[in-house]
């Protein structure tokens, strides 16, 4: 494991600079850790991947994923499953040792495990997806195979990944269609396997995701249940001791926070979540605390750094609402900065401005924006932006007019008059 926790650290620390620059970089698809803080309760966001799965777990009835289901109906609890298509095509390969990264595949991962990929997927347990919907659950894409995007050699070594872009695409796409088609659900969130970023081709997730009219599903707490130790009993203890521990010492601590848990096997091929989650609930039930869908969580608040009462917060959640880009990577606002003309005309631009299938920098998404915004801004001074909002027929409201003479205007400032501008350009 050395090897790994240092590839975690320097990862660690890698992300951490990438999410500081990614703070400047305004973006249809953003990062969703966790939001700021809801009001009116606790709320906090669970996720379940690498299933749907019907394991058979020892000394229970049924598989994983039906345990999980009614554990969560007794509780009245609404999650975010993040599934896969079906790992059954991810042959030839060879099994590796319980307990390493290998253990489910040399090549490849299989779910539930190496020889049994069958009994996991939505596409090999249709019937589990039909139980997850009609719970109402929400469903994200954990990519239809579990490829990995790119390479991440520390850990993974020689392991298969996708090359380009097209097939990041075309392994979500689909997954995706799949469940458009025989479920009629569209998908919103998706998730990279093991969270590797970077295609080979010079593209990310984030561009795949872009395409695919997502946002990048990611998480605040990590729940542990990936984690092998010596005994079940252990991994269980590992999966509730650190949960009470955090809220122990702030009972807030996980509200708007995104937990992170596995409808599947640990690295022990043991399934600990089965006896975990009932504990998990009871201690944030005991606080209070609703658990919810990742886009639950996101409709009550969007950003990191955004309180959702702030009076612009209706101006900002309209735009979001029609899929328009306002946000900056990292999921953050940033609603105190100054804003710019290049940023007047991302928010302007509507969703499918920026599906183009290829890699696009922060220059490209503003030079397609303006392309496709037939406008003409030619500074973000109050006097400007209320002149450009007329010149569209905007009928502006108050919050809008208050800008009219600030010869600068922050991001949050501008949001009414650009929801004013929107409305009358759909018209
Ligand atoms: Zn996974």
């Amino acid at each position: 494991m050395g090897l790994y926790q240092l590839a975690r650290r320097v990862n660690a620390k890698r992300k951490a600079f990438l999410k500081m620059q990614a703070g400047k970089i305004m973006s249809p698809v953003r990062r969703i850790e966790k939001v700021f803080p809801p009001k009116g309760g606790r709320f906090v966001a669970m996720t379940f991947d690498d299933g749907p799965d019907a394991l058979t777990v020892e000394g229970r009835e049924s598989g994983l994923t039906d345990i999980i289901l009614d554990e969560l109906r007794r509780c009245g609890d609404k999650v975010t499953f993040d599934v896969i298509g079906s790992t059954a095509g991810n042959y030839p390969d060879e099994k590796g040792a319980d307990g390493t990264f290998m253990w489910s595949g040399n090549a490849y991962d299989h779910y539930p495990c190496f020889g049994m990929d069958e009994l996991a997927g939505a596409k090999n347990r249709p019937e589990l997806v039909e139980k997850i919907l009609s719970d109402g659950h929400e469903i994200s894409n954990h990519g239809s195979t579990h490829t990995l995007f790119g390479r991440m050699r520390a850990v993974y070594g020689a392991r298969r990944h996708f090359d380009t872009l097209p097939q990041v695409i075309g392994d979500l796409d689909d997954l995706h269609s799949y469940m458009l088609d025989k479920f009629g659900y569209k998908m919103r969130l998706g998730r990279p396997a093991h969270y590797i970023d970077r295609i080979p081709d010079g593209s990310d997730a984030y561009d795949a995701y872009r395409v695919m009219g997502y946002n990048y599903m990611a998480a605040s707490f990590d729940g542990a249940g990936w984690q092998p130790r010596d005994t079940y009993d252990l991994e269980v203890r590992d999966m509730v001791e650190p949960l009470a521990r955090a809220l122990d010492s702030d009972p807030n601590a996980l509200n708007g926070q995104i937990i992170f848990q596995k409808d599947g096997c640990n690295m022990a091929r043991r399934t600990p979540i089965a006896d975990a989650l009932p504990q998990q609930l009871k201690i944030l039930h005991d606080l209070g605390y609703k658990v919810v869908s990742v886009s639950e969580l996101l409709d009550m608040s969007p950003f990191e750094d955004l309180d959702p009462d702030a009076e612009e917060a209706g101006a900002v959640k309209y735009l979001l609402d029609r899929g328009h880009t306002v946000g900056y990577k990292n999921n953050t606002f940033g609603g105190a900065r100054t804003v710019t003309p290049e940023e007047l005309y991302i928010m302007l631009a509507s969703p499918e401005t920026f599906r183009e299938k290829r890699h696009m920098g922060q220059k490209d998404i503003y030079q397609a924006a303006k392309r496709a915004v037939n406008l003409d801004i030619g500074g973000a001074s109050g006097r400007e932006i209320i002149k450009a909002a007329e010149s569209v027929g905007a009928e502006l409201g108050e919050r809008a007019m208050a800008i009219r003479d600030k010869k600068t205007v922050t991001r949050l400032e501008a949001v009414p008059a650009i929801a004013d501008m929107v409305r009358a350009l759909e018209k």
